[in-house]
């Protein structure tokens, strides 16, 4: 992409209404627009982080043995009336009626339609075990919209449902989803910390949150030094084998991690003193073992093998597919701007040519960008008129993970500069050398 040809509206000044930095950055690199209180234009470089951001949950989702599918954002009030969540849900749903006075609600979650789907369709254990999700605009009429994106009042999730016949069979995809979540995060450059989470509205026994440690975070965390450092690493897992998933759970659930809601000051103090933690987090996700709560209200069962009708086995899983951008921005920035991790960078470098117009520089820049390309990369050339110091700044706050800076006194010497966003440091390289550093 040339930039004298995107559309990037970056802003020279700090928005007034922006309190923390995720969201000034955002607002500042143009990466969104508020339209309503909670509700935001996705702007080209936003929309971009969020479809990669996207991609890497279902290409996670994908490779466990999920299912992905599309339901609507909108839904009839009569499913919520049989789990008897549209009376206890309250004014966080949006209700809505259409011309028929047909009671409607923007969806803020989907338990029910899954457990719809799976009913009209699914009759014999022999179709378990079974996980949808989908990703998916949510609507939540938060008291306290804030933050930008953190807290949106409609905000893109990834939900996802299990269907199982038995409950050690439904934990088994409990377990699995935490270690899929795992992997997914980690992807991002993010270090997300499973936590023992109280279950809310959604009901069932077993939940854990994932936080992402940030002094902006809206959740108090307690937990034990040693839980950051834990790490999924490259290592291959058979998500089939019960065993070895429930281990690695077990492996990363362990050691002291809580928020504010399960804290449990006795067994907090029992860690080593120097190793006990008190911070913020944000929440990132969360999976729920419930059990047969959604299927006996709205009658899902399924045959077994003996012959009996048994509800189904069920639990869901989410990830905070837009508030991911906040948390990522909030862990990696500098009082510059973004710092992208790899996994999720909007372009994976920028060129910045420092004698626009300069027939020799020009076409340096513009061989640079071809080879870019042919290399598989997607690079965002700075081809405006403009000084470099201006130039210098948008591609700081951008935060591209790699700048490679093109001007007549290094093409003199046959040398570009390949500058790291994140450790600051430059080199001086041939324009080949340069693109295989970054491929
Ligand atoms: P919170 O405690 O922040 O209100 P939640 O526990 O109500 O979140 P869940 O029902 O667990 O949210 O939804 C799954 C995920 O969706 C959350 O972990 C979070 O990452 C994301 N999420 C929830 N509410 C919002 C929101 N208002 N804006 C953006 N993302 C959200
Ligand atoms: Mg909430
Ligand atoms: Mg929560
Ligand atoms: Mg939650």
């Amino acid at each position: 992409m040339r930039l004298s040809r995107y559309f990037l509206p970056v802003l020279k000044e700090n928005p007034a209404e922006a309190q923390i930095v995720s969201h000034r950055y955002m607002l500042r690199a143009g990466m969104i627009k508020q339209q309503a209180a909670g509700i935001y234009s996705w702007l080209p470089l936003g929309y971009k982080v969020l479809k990669r951001i996207e991609q890497i949950v279902h290409e996670e989702q994908i490779r466990v043995g999920h299912i992905p599918l599309l339901m609507p954002t909108l839904q009839p009030a009569d499913l919520w009336r049989e789990s008897g969540r549209y009376d206890d849900y309250g004014q966080e749903m949006l209700r809505i009626k259409d011309r028929h006075e047909r009671d409607m609600l923007f969806g803020p979650t989907n338990e029910e339609m899954i457990t719809d789907i799976f009913r009209a369709h699914v009759n014999s254990y022999k179709e378990l075990p079974l996980t949808l999700y989908h990703i998916q605009w949510k609507f939540r009429d938060e008291v306290r919209p804030r933050f930008g994106v953190m807290r949106g009042r409609e905000f893109l999730m990834k939900d996802g449902y299990n269907f199982d016949l038995t409950k050690e069979d439904a934990l088994h995809a409990y377990n699995r989803h935490m270690v899929s979540y795992l992997r997914t995060y980690e992807r991002m450059g993010l270090t997300a910390i499973p936590m023992r989470a109280a279950s809310g509205p959604i009901g069932g026994d077993n939940t854990h949150e994932f936080l992402v440690l940030a002094s902006t975070g809206e959740s108090e965390v307690f937990y034990d030094a040693k839980v950051p450092e834990l790490k999924l690493g490259d290592r291959a897992v058979d998500y089939d084998n019960r065993a070895e998933v429930a281990a690695i759970c077990e492996e990363f659930t362990t050691l002291y991690a809580r928020t504010d809601e399960t804290h449990d000051e006795a067994l907090f103090n029992a860690i080593p003193e120097e190793r006990r933690k008190v911070g913020r987090g944000i929440e990132v996700g969360q999976i729920f073992y419930f059990g047969t709560k959604y299927s006996e209200s709205m009658g899902a069962t399924v045959v077994t093998a003996e012959g009996n009708r048994v509800p189904v086995e069920m639990g869901s899983h989410g990830i905070g597919v837009s508030r991911l951008l906040g948390a990522l921005i909030e862990a990696n920035h500098d009082d510059k701007g973004i710092i992208w991790p790899e996994g999720v960078t909007p372009f994976h470098c920028g060129i910045v040519n420092l004698k626009q117009g300069d027939a020799a520089t020009d076409a340096a820049c513009e061989a640079l960008y071809k080879a870019l390309v042919a290399a598989g990369l997607d690079p965002l050339y700075d081809d405006r008129d403009e000084r470099a110091g201006a130039k210098f700044a948008t591609m700081d706050l951008i935060g591209l993970p790699w700048r490679i800076t093109v001007g007549p006194k290094g093409l003199g010497k046959g040398v570009v500069e390949l500058t790291s966003r994140r450790t600051g440091e430059s080199e001086e390289l041939s324009a080949e050398a340069a693109v295989a550093r970054i491929v």
